[in-house]
């Protein structure tokens, strides 16, 4: 009946803790007071600003494009100020930063520069650094923290290969034990992996393959996928991803020798190793790679609705016409909803969850939506963004859009596969007692947990008719109370099909999207209680009705397309509107949301904190209200008497680089 679930998947089902993500499934809404006492506002420190700032300053973008090389005055200034060890605690010489603090100066330093934000990423991220925390031997620790934090040691980890990419447990590479010459126990490691990021450079490789052991020679016995760290290079065979030009490349050995030493936690974790990398990814997921779509999201934004309002066509900004300000209001909806998100789960992650549902719907919505942004901007600042150059502040980063999609769990698999499949496992509140129960032959727990799960069927469905029925105020916030209660009852239906549900992904991707929609609507809701004053009534409209609209319209297709009649009957019957329409998208919404990043101040400096402001983009900021007030005033008194000094403010603000032919 319950879909079968291999080892591997198991493993990666259980990683990690639950979280916000529980009340989903119960079909619970946390209260206001509630979720502002669960997630406090995250604290920062600042102890780093003043060498982020100036490492961000030396950073040249265009020189690190167009040589293809990142200059070792970055790696000095990397190495000197600790940037590679953020998370290696201080007494082994790191900078031990809270999880916010760390995002945010990855946000920062991928703002500046897609290559050196990546570089910066990886080894703060999933890798040798965090592995060898959490799992590593007292001697382990002890020989490589001390040089990951200093950067004499640049760490790689290497898990894809040729033949096992979103499925890396698939994985080829073996490692067989053997006994050495001085009657040590060693592994003969023959590896293929490929992608893997700053493996060109790299003198610290961590590894996975699966260990063999057929002379039964390990004490522990246990064989399986295992992960170690070699103090090695590879041949320095490289891959070109979009030439966003981060070392990025081959991990190839047949036959290397390594001491059984090696593995990461010694002997006794020999065979650990995909509980290890999933029990790690919770966390890393959660930070980098949605720090750096927010950065992206952010500066694209502020260059997009500066731009808006330094360029006119048919004279008129084109910030004030309706088909731009479709994109930026676009702009301005997802970045807020990336950037509140991200916030929550930064608060989260500090105070000790390790959210793996959470870190996957983050990981999944913030690329996603970082892409949509970016390409709207685009569209906005149009040739100039297409023309590249030191002026374009958008091409490098449209370059570098595919690789956060793709990597540390592939978009299309963490929606159609993770997100609802791991919550259904990990944060619904009985099913996974009753897997563990009808496992081990205790058929009355099981069958109490049967009836519970009646009850809350019963329970969530009285929830859903009572917002269908129930005459309420604030219409939308009832709706959203609604979904909660429908999803924790398509989720008990779902279950119904059992081991079908499995091959259902597109039923499971808009469950997935349901939850991406309902954490967004929790992080805006979190955002406008704890940062009252930085917030923009028509913004935040829109970005709500956007989510309730996108779960409205997950949920009529799966009522539509369940597979089971009488499931999707009933489905019909609650999750039909009642008293409650679904909110509408006015006019005035996306010109006000719009607005927030050509007039609003509050909202712009909301949107330029905690990126670098490279000069292109302070000239864009510092004259931005100039620009508009000399706009806004030609327009009230056509031709009026032009200033010199603003016109040649704005001839240099849609000017694009051009470059002498090179056959002159
Ligand atoms: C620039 C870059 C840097 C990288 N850095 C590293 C690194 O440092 N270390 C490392 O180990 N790896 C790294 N990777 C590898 C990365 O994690 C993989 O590319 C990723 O896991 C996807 O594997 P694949 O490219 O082989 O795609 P495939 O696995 O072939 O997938 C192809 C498509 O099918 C989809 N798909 C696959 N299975 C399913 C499923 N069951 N259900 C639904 N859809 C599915 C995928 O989502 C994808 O859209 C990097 C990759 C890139 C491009």
């Amino acid at each position: 009946m319950l879909p079968k679930i291999s080892d591997t998947e198991r493993i990666a089902l259980q990683s990690g803790t639950v979280s916000l993500d529980s009340f989903f499934f119960k079909g619970e809404r946390l209260s206001r007071s509630d979720l502002v006492r669960m997630v406090p506002l995250p604290q920062r420190s600042h102890s780093m600003d003043e060498q982020v700032e100036s490492f961000c300053r030396s950073v040249d973008e265009e020189e690190i494009m167009s040589s293809g090389v990142l200059p070792n005055r970055l790696w000095k200034n990397l190495r000197q100020n600790k940037l590679l060890g953020m998370i290696i605690p201080k007494k082994y010489g790191g900078l031990e930063l809270d999880h916010h603090e760390q995002s945010q100066i990855v946000q920062k330093i991928s703002s500046a520069s897609t290559t050196t934000g990546i570089v910066v990423m990886v080894p703060n991220s999933l890798g040798p650094a965090e592995l060898l925390l959490k799992y590593g031997t007292e001697d382990q620790k002890n020989k490589y923290l001390p040089g990951l934090a200093s950067a004499d040691y640049i760490p790689c980890f290497g898990l894809t290969g040729p033949m096992s990419g979103s499925d890396a447990a698939s994985m080829k590479d073996r490692g067989i034990v053997f006994q050495q010459a001085d009657g040590s126990l060693g592994i003969r490691l023959t590896v293929e992996k490929r992608y893997i990021t700053l493996a060109p450079i790299a003198n610290l490789i961590g590894v996975a393959f699966i260990l063999e052991d057929p002379e039964k020679l390990l004490k522990c016995g246990k064989t399986g996928i295992t992960v170690a760290l070699i103090p090695t290079v590879t041949a320095g065979e490289y891959h070109r991803p979009m030439d966003v030009p981060f070392p990025n490349g081959v991990i190839r050995w047949t036959n290397l020798e390594i001491p059984i030493s090696s593995i990461i936690g010694g002997e006794e974790r020999a065979g650990e190793g995909w509980r290890m990398l999933m029990e790690c990814l919770a966390v890393g997921r959660a930070i980098s790679l949605p720090a750096c779509a927010v950065g992206n999201a952010k500066v694209a934004s502020m260059y997009a609705g500066s731009y808006a309002v330094f360029r006119t066509q048919f004279r008129k900004m084109i910030g004030d016409m309706e088909g731009v300000q479709e994109k930026l209001a676009l702009m301005a909806s997802e970045t807020i909803k990336i950037t509140a998100m991200q916030h929550v789960t930064n608060s989260l992650l500090d105070h000790g969850h390790k959210p793996s549902v959470l870190s996957a719907i983050i990981k999944y919505e913030s690329t996603e939506r970082s892409r949509k942004v970016i390409l709207a901007g685009m569209d906005v600042v149009a040739g100039a963004g297409i023309c590249k150059g030191p002026r374009n502040l958008l091409a490098n980063m449209y370059q570098g859009i595919p690789i956060g999609v793709t990597v540390e769990g592939s978009n299309t698999l963490t929606r159609s596969l993770i997100i609802f499949g791991q919550g259904l496992i990990r944060s619904h509140p009985y099913l996974q007692n009753m897997i563990d129960d009808l496992q081990t032959g205790r058929d009355y727990d099981f069958l109490r947990g049967v009836q519970r799960m009646v009850f809350n069927t019963v329970y969530n469905t009285l929830g859903s008719l009572w917002y269908q029925l129930y005459f309420y105020s604030d219409k939308d916030n009832a709706l959203v109370n609604k979904f909660i209660h429908q999803f924790a009852v398509t989720t008990n239906l779902i279950l119904l099909l059992g081991k079908q549900f499995k091959s259902n992904q597109i039923l499971s991707g808009h469950m997935a999207d349901i939850m991406g929609s309902l954490y967004i609507l929790q992080g805006l809701e979190w955002w406008e209680l704890q940062y009252p004053d930085r917030s923009h009534p028509a913004l935040f409209r829109l970005a709500r009705v956007e989510e309730i609209q996108r779960i409205h319209r997950a949920f009529q297709s799966i009522a539509d397309n369940f597979p089971l009649l009488l499931p999707r009957l009933f489905l019909k019957m609650i999750t039909a509107n009642g008293f409650y329409t679904v909110p509408r998208i006015r006019t005035e919404d996306v010109t006000g949301a719009s607005q927030s990043l050509t007039e609003d101040h509050g909202m712009r400096n909301v949107f330029s904190e905690d990126i670098f402001h490279s000069d292109r983009l302070q000239f864009f900021i510092k004259n931005h209200e100039t620009i508009r007030n000399y706009h806004l005033q030609k327009l009230k008194h056509n031709g009026i008497e032009e200033d010199p000094e603003l016109e040649k403010i704005i001839l240099e603000s849609i000017t694009v680089d051009s470059y002498p032919s090179s056959s002159g």
